[in-house]
């Protein structure tokens, strides 16, 4: 598929303009099934994001004073628009990412749905009636908007990262400085043109594509910015956290993962393999909510290791247009990283059941075949680390104490996922571990609408998404009133 040149080399979105880079570079954007350059994009530096942050803070005031049900309803036209472009939408981020075109349609779906419920919040901010000690005093809460808000995101769903932080972010009434990913910044420079195409006001939503090192920094550092979000890696948050705390402004990191499936002997296999198999291929494994790791009680551990590597075989590898089960992974980086997991998990001592390495059949891309690694030792590289990767490992447990200690065996917080028809346990787990999710009997579930996509322990923090998010995206002033006491 060629992609229009004009949304990406002039793919600065600033004051409601689109414009090359002020250097005029740009950098290459590659698609991951052939390794061959895909788009050239602008490269955007501190000087675009100067102008970029100036445009958020003129654009703020006029945008915040706007009613609640006018911001709402720009969000649903351009939801309605991206609705009407789905189809190209999904080939875009399926072919810069890699993923299968099934995967790229169901992820515009979910990105579209998160943006029209982001919408939905602009006529749902509210404060509070405090109760008073004195009849001649009384107070209340007004939650207000920061300000300019900045976005530093991934690459691996661009679509929903880029609707679930900029719809809850402007539908309460900031204004916004997007970062995509160099990786694949393609569907979100689309996104973006729908915005202007569905009436954006100059400045209230701005797009600065460009390299961590220069426009992520730029962006996360800048004085001029009032709240930062940040979605990456657990390295690249700390940097991130750093310079919000230099210029004293709050933050929000969604950050890695190393989330188990935790099967109890109980548990209905035939329901739970499949999806287990999913949660650690799809996209190839480059989830942050990734089912890395499966847990499994003692007595059924041999049958489900041997059901998943079954499973595991049946998957078929192949670029975003053959619509297989699985694509590459993004890049050079990730490919040698994913193999050097895979050689490390050997050499530590742990066995593959499946065929691991290169899957160099499946076409000139960076294809790596998913691995199950048993022999695994909670102290290992691929038991602790995330790998972003097809790459699962598995461990065995005798009952709940023992499944609760691997669970919290490692740094990251983000899903948990039970398997078993004992509902007291089942909730029990749900109770005991540290997570921002627990999922029981399924894995990561995008039925729910609003849905927190919260975090805990290093897997970050603050409200992603649901309903709470408005807490995150807006400030709480209090007001007191002395009433005149004739
Ligand atoms: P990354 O940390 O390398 O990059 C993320 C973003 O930060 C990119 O836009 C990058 O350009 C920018 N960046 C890089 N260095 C920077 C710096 N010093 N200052 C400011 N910005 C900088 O992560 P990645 O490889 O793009 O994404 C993979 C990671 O993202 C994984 O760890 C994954 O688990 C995580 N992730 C988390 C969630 C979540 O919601 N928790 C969702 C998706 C991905």
């Amino acid at each position: 598929m060629a992609v229009a040149p004009e949304i990406t080399t002039e793919g600065i979105y600033v004051g409601g303009t689109w414009r090359p880079a002020r250097s005029g570079e740009t950098f290459t954007d590659f698609d991951p099934a052939t390794r061959q350059p895909l788009a050239e994009v602008a490269r955007g530096t501190a000087e675009d994001v100067d102008e970029a942050v100036a445009a958020a803070r003129a654009a703020f005031g006029p945008w915040s004073r706007r009613s609640p049900s006018e911001r709402g309803d720009l969000l649903r036209r351009w939801a309605a628009l991206i609705r009407e472009h789905a189809e190209e939408l999904a080939a875009l981020e399926s072919q810069d990412v890699g993923k299968p075109l099934s995967a790229g349609r169901l992820n515009l779906m979910i990105a579209t749905g998160n943006l029209e419920y982001g919408a939905g919040l602009a006529d749902k901010v509210m404060g509070a009636t405090l109760p008073s000690r004195s009849p001649e005093h009384t107070g209340f809460t007004w939650r207000e908007p920061w300000g300019v808000c900045a976005a530093v995101l991934a690459w691996n769903v661009p679509a929903i990262m880029f609707c679930s932080g900029v719809a809850p972010a402007l539908a309460v009434g900031n204004t916004i400085v997007v970062k995509p990913s160099e990786m694949a910044p393609l569907v979100t420079l689309a996104i973006a043109r729908l915005a202007d195409e569905a009436g954006m006001p100059p400045g209230v939503l701005n797009v600065v594509p460009g390299l961590g090192p220069e426009a992520g920094t730029a962006l996360t550092g800048h004085p001029g910015v009032d709240h930062v979000s940040f979605v990456g890696s657990a390295a690249t948050g700390r940097a991130v956290m750093k310079a919000a705390a230099e210029n004293l402004v709050p933050v929000r990191l969604e950050l890695g993962g190393k989330s188990p499936n935790v099967v109890f002997a109980d548990a209905d296999l035939d329901r739970a393999i499949p999806i287990i198999v999913d949660s650690i291929c799809e996209n190839a494994g480059q989830n942050c909510y990734a089912g890395s790791r499966l847990l499994v009680e003692a007595p059924i551990y041999d049958e489900v290791l041997q059901r998943v590597a079954e499973h595991m075989a049946t998957l078929r590898l192949g670029p975003w247009d053959a619509d297989l089960d699985m694509g590459p992974l993004i890049n050079q980086a990730q490919y040698d990283r994913v193999l050097g997991y895979v050689e490390g998990a050997k050499s530590e001592g742990a066995r593959p059941v499946t065929d691991a390495g290169a899957a160099e059949e499946a076409g000139p891309g960076w294809f790596v075949k998913p691995t199950l690694f048993d022999d695994v030792d909670a102290s290992m590289r691929i038991a602790r680390e995330e790998v972003f990767g097809p790459v699962l490992a598995a461990q065995r447990f005798s009952g709940l104490r023992e499944a609760l200690d691997l669970v919290d065996a490692v740094d990251y917080g983000l899903l948990v996922s039970v398997w078993t028809n004992d509902l007291s346990r089942a909730l029990q787990m749900a109770r005991d571990v540290r997570s921002g999710q627990v999922s029981i009997n399924e894995f990561a579930n995008s039925a729910i609408l609003g849905l927190p996509f919260n975090v805990a322990k290093r897997s970050g923090f603050q409200h992603g998404g649901g309903y709470s998010v408005i807490n995150e995206l807006t400030h709480e002033k209090a007001v007191t009133i002395q009433l005149d006491p004739r």
